[in-house]
């Protein structure tokens, strides 16, 4: 049911996914996502077909509202004219303003901010929320460049980008390569050029001008809230279970600090060149100290702690998940365990992934995960406590007022434990109980379908 190499019967169905397929051929991550998340909503469809096919409701689901691609030229320190691409791609606004992040990473294209754009809009809705999907970014490199080169690239995004957002239309966070200091710059631009403190335009701000407290944590936390809540449906707890991380960014760093708090252990963490092993648990304050303040590589963990083991990655394996653990939380990117992979944590004893990156897991290797009785979070439900903790940032924003850190902490943990109960509740309704890739899908997929069909065809 979740592979994407599944055919469907239902004819409405299998022509929108064929359409796409053709249309879009040189898309790869977007057909898969559509892929995934289509082929899970055949129940649904089946029941509503005439409905849907008379709006086009499927064709319109896989077709971004607008896609804005421009072109960002930027000085580099040795007086050099650089050209990148920028994008932004407004997918999908029925619920409220497009929202979601601005990757900035050498890999990015239009299909890989289409993949992630559409899976926001099932994020979104799942949250609850008023926020509709987007996503954007930029094939920029931010390693090795200097703090005044980020700037200049991120004023010269921003010219531009800013003509197509606003606080009621689009509202941009980070993701991959922009953290705090990028949006600093970002909203700094769009302030001069605008002459307008518009607060709610960008999300993922710094305290001191209209960020909320736990956004930085949000998404890792919400993905432990709901691998709580996932575990406990299911008998099981995180105290004394073991646990390896891919990544080691943002997502990565908070994930693991709310493993900890809920007695699990940490064994591995990576980043894109390998992976660091401490049997005594990976230190935090470490890998904060090498990621977040001197944004070096995570091999640097062995200056601090000698015994811990440095793998580098080769191969089709990334070395994180040679390590034996329980709990597999995949935070870096997409398509990092394969079919080879979850064999590996199978046979490792893994007994739950949750995923805290975005697609990081292959449709095939889902379906191995679930038909091993691994406990599985897809990404769309188990990470957006990021994108929950910026609409509460947007809401603090248009109020001019600021929660306190657990008020907000609190609203994270309700949030994500009403995502992980909708979920269940969807699944155990079209007969798929404890599968929450089926759960998530249809769960938002039917808020979505509601109010597009509310809104009429446009
Ligand atoms: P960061 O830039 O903070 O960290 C990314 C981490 O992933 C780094 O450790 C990086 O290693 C590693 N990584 C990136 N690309 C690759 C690659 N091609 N191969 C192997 N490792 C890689 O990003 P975030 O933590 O913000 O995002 C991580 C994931 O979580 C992404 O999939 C993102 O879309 C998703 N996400 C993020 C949210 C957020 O609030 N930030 C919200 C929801 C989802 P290196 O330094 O070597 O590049």
């Amino acid at each position: 049911m979740t592979n994407s190499a599944v055919m469907v019967k239902n004819e409405y169905l299998q022509e929108v996914i064929n359409k796409v397929k053709e249309k879009c051929g040189f898309e790869p991550e977007f057909i898969q996502a559509m892929e995934e998340v289509l082929t899970t909503l055949e129940p649904v469809v089946q029941k509503h077909e005439k409905e849907y096919k008379d709006i086009a409701l499927l064709e319109r689901l896989t077709e971004p509202e607008r896609i804005i691609s421009f072109r960002v030229p930027w000085l580099d320190d040795n007086g050099k004219v650089q050209v990148n691409r920028g994008y932004r791609v407004q997918f999908n606004g029925a619920i409220g303003p497009y929202k979601g992040g601005l990757r900035f990473h050498p890999s990015v294209n239009q299909s890989i901010l289409k993949f992630l754009g559409f899976e926001q809009i099932f994020k979104n809705a799942l949250t609850g929320l008023p926020i509709g999907g987007g996503k954007g970014g930029s094939d920029f490199d931010p390693k090795g460049k200097s703090d005044n080169e980020i700037m200049r690239f991120c004023q010269s995004f921003m010219t531009e980008l800013q003509k197509y957002i606003g606080q009621d239309v689009d509202v941009p966070a980070g993701d991959i390569g922009v953290g705090a200091r990028e949006i600093g710059y970002l909203f700094g631009q769009f302030r001069k050029i605008r002459n307008s403190y518009e607060a709610g335009v960008l999300t993922g701000k710094g305290l001191e001008y209209g960020g909320s407290l736990v956004r930085t944590q949000a998404t890792g936390y919400g993905l432990l809230y709901f691998m709580r809540e996932m575990l406990k449906a299911n008998g099981q707890n995180l105290n004394g279970k073991t646990v390896i991380i891919s990544g080691s960014g943002n997502v990565a760093i908070y994930a693991a600090e709310k493993a900890y708090e809920f007695g699990a252990k940490v064994l591995g963490m990576s980043d894109s060149n390998g992976c660091i092993y401490d049997e005594n648990g990976v230190n935090l304050d470490i890998i904060k100290e090498i990621k977040e303040v001197k944004r070096g590589r995570i091999k640097e963990y062995l200056n601090y702690v000698p015994n811990a083991i440095y793998s580098e990655n080769s191969g089709s394996v990334p070395a994180v998940y040679k390590i034996k653990a329980e709990i597999i939380l995949p935070c870096a990117t997409q398509n990092d365990i394969n079919l080879e992979t979850a064999k590996i944590l199978v046979a490792n004893g893994a007994i739950a992934v949750g995923e805290g990156a975005n697609m990081p897991t292959t449709p095939d290797a889902v379906e191995y995960f679930i038909q091993n009785k691994v406990l599985f979070a897809p990404g769309k439900a188990a990470n957006a406590g990021g994108v929950a903790t910026s609409a509460l940032e947007m809401a603090q924003n248009s109020m001019r007022y600021s929660w306190n850190y657990d008020e907000v902490d609190q609203k994270l943990d309700g949030i994500m434990t009403n995502i992980f109960k909708n979920c269940e509740k969807a699944a155990k309704e079209y007969g798929y109980e404890g599968n929450y890739v089926v759960g998530a899908n249809i769960a938002a997929f039917r808020k979505i379908a509601k109010a597009m069909r509310a809104q009429g065809v446009i």
